[in-house]
């Protein structure tokens, strides 16, 4: 579902990923950890263009991208095969709950109101906020709001998400449930790269972790493999800090 090969990207000349390759089959749950700085926000802002990469391919669903030479056109392509859920949710303050979701469902697929709606309700249903559709993002609790955020996530039903620490703003009493539906989601087969703090759900939710650090994957396999037997020095450290 995603490819990626030998992607780079500075910012000025502080080179922030340094040839990152590695691929995500379909289905299939990634989570990528590791210190902060070490680049994995720019990772996924790259897979979807939010950053545009120095150097590198991507193919997402099909869309393949030189991305030193990606048109408007192939961009626009790639962006249409992914969602985000970012740790600030990111939502509009000024419209209700039900209308964050259907959105995308208006802007991006075109769809009327009442069937943007209809579909937005419904997936508020599958986040557990049924009840919540008329309420203004202000009166929504944090985990309530990064729900939302991922019901909007869902509405264009993209190939894949990419989770960008999706609970790491959050107050410790919603972790849970945010991260709830985050696997519920994943039972369903949706292919998913999720960066994360939260190492017991990368362990029991994803189907292979990778570690990255000063802009490389330094490490990758099951979570057992990275967890329990991490053949990294660095992997080591970074997992002992954590405890
Ligand atoms: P992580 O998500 O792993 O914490 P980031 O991808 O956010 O790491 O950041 C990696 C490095 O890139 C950091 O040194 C950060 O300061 C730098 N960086 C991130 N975004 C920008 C930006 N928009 N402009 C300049 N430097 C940036
Ligand atoms: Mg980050």
């Amino acid at each position: 579902m995603i490819k990626v090969s030998n992607l780079q990207k500075s910012y000025k000349s502080n080179q922030v990923l340094k040839g990152i390759s590695f691929h995500v089959d379909e289905g299939e749950v990634v989570a990528i950890i590791g210190p902060s700085g070490s680049g994995k926000s720019t990772l996924l802002r790259c897979l979807n263009f939010l950053e545009k990469p120095n150097e590198g391919h991507i193919e997402i669903g099909g869309i393949f991208v030189d991305t030193a030479k990606a048109t408007k056109k192939e961009i626009h392509q790639l962006r249409l095969q992914t969602s985000m859920v970012f740790q600030h949710y990111n939502l509009f303050k000024n419209i209700t709950a039900l209308k964050n979701v259907a959105h995308p469902l208006r802007v991006t697929k075109k769809l009327d109101k009442k069937k943007a709606e209809e579909i937005g309700r419904h997936l508020l249903e599958q986040v557990g906020l049924s009840n919540k559709a008329d309420h203004y993002p202000i009166s929504l609790s944090g985990g309530q709001q990064q729900r939302v955020g991922i019901a909007r996530a869902l509405a264009v039903n993209p190939n894949a998400i990419l989770f960008d620490e999706p609970t790491s703003s959050l107050d410790p009493e919603w972790v849970g449930e945010v991260l709830r539906v985050i696997s519920r989601i994943a039972d369903k087969e949706k292919t998913m790269i999720i960066v994360t703090h939260e190492m017991n759900f990368a362990r029991e939710v994803a189907d292979r972790v990778i570690f990255m650090d000063d802009g490389f994957i330094v490490e990758q396999g099951t979570p057992e493999e990275v967890f329990d037997y991490p053949a990294n020095d660095r992997t080591k450290k970074f997992l002992r800090d954590y405890q």
